[in-house]
């Protein structure tokens, strides 16, 4: 399944094809894929242009002038491609668009139909209530941010998998980030100590980081908006290397479930259970107005000493 970088891939190919073209007419073969506004999209999209292409989690926006927004959500097995109009159209091709002055299309893919189209017009609240429902961009968190998202009782896998926490990661990158940080993805993300928790934000930048630079994993159906695989799979550390050989440590990979979802990990750079005392490192979180309040009442008993040393 197409995550954060495989998008991101997709959609930088896609601003670069896309950008200022307008839409000619389109061909929809299934009207099913369609979600959103219920105008036919051939009565809305026709004389709209593309003002920009970018990405929300694993989805891919374009916006229109006049206002409207195309969202595509790849699913399992879609793929959003730009090729010449001339070229063959492979079977489950559901969406094609047709620019002007262009001899190159835009098709939508989706045998399996987990993905699916859905446009919004008139203004950008539609869209912000849709994707409101996700949690913040991983490659935008910051320390503090991340580590309230690690203050909760649950599996560290479970939390990052879960879209309205934090938006982009799935199964492959989840297991390659815990993998870099050493850390076992069923442990409870409130037992990480601070080291943990900021190692794990690295570890899910620069692995998604380096992921979008080898324009993704191809595994099975992914494929970039050119129609050629990624090759971030070359890289991968511990995802689908089960019985072969830990890239760190020499220790041989496991496949275990957590979370509900095939899990990779390395036995060794990963122990099952935390060797220090869970807890013992953790500073508690502190807001900034925890501090300001704690500043406030050592002030206030430094007055009450001084007042107290003056009766004296
Ligand atoms: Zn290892």
């Amino acid at each position: 399944m197409p995550e954060l970088p495989e998008v991101e891939t997709i959609v930088r190919a896609l601003r670069g094809e896309l950008a200022n073209r307008t839409i000619a007419d389109i061909e929809l073969s299934r009207s099913d894929i369609i979600h959103g506004d219920p105008r036919p999209l051939a009565a809305l999209l026709p004389g709209r242009r593309v003002r920009a292409v970018r990405r929300r989690a694993k989805r891919v926006v374009i916006e229109l002038q006049p206002s409207a927004q195309l969202i595509f959500h790849l699913g399992m097995s879609g793929r959003l491609t730009v090729c010449p109009r001339s070229s063959p159209v492979e079977s489950h091709t559901h969406l094609r668009v047709w620019f002007t002055k262009c001899d190159r299309e835009l098709r939508f893919r989706d045998p399996r139909r987990f993905g699916g189209v859905w446009c919004f017009s008139g203004g950008d609240e539609h869209v912000g209530r849709r994707l409101g429902e996700l949690g913040p961009e991983p490659l935008e968190l910051n320390l503090r941010g991340f580590r309230r998202i690690a203050s909760r009782g649950r599996q560290i896998k479970a939390l990052l998998l879960d879209q309205r926490v934090i938006a982009g990661l799935g199964n492959i990158y989840c297991d390659e980030s815990l993998h870099g940080a050493g850390i076992h993805p069923a442990w409870r993300a409130d037992s990480l100590d601070f080291d943990q928790v900021r190692r794990l934000l690295r570890s899910i930048k620069s692995t998604l980081r380096r992921a979008i630079r080898s324009k993704g994993s191809t595994l099975t159906d992914y494929r970039q908006a050119n129609g050629r695989e990624g090759s971030f799979q070359k890289y991968h550390r511990v995802y689908r290397r089960e019985g072969l050989p830990c890239r760190k440590c020499g220790t041989t990979i496991g496949r275990f479930t957590v979370a509900g979802r095939s899990t990779f990990l390395c036995p060794k750079c990963q122990p099952a259970r935390q060797t220090q005392k869970p807890n013992r490192d953790r500073l508690p979180f502190t807001s900034r107005s925890d501090i300001k309040g704690k500043r406030a009442a050592k002030s206030r008993n430094v007055e009450k000493w001084k007042s107290q040393k003056a009766k004296d």
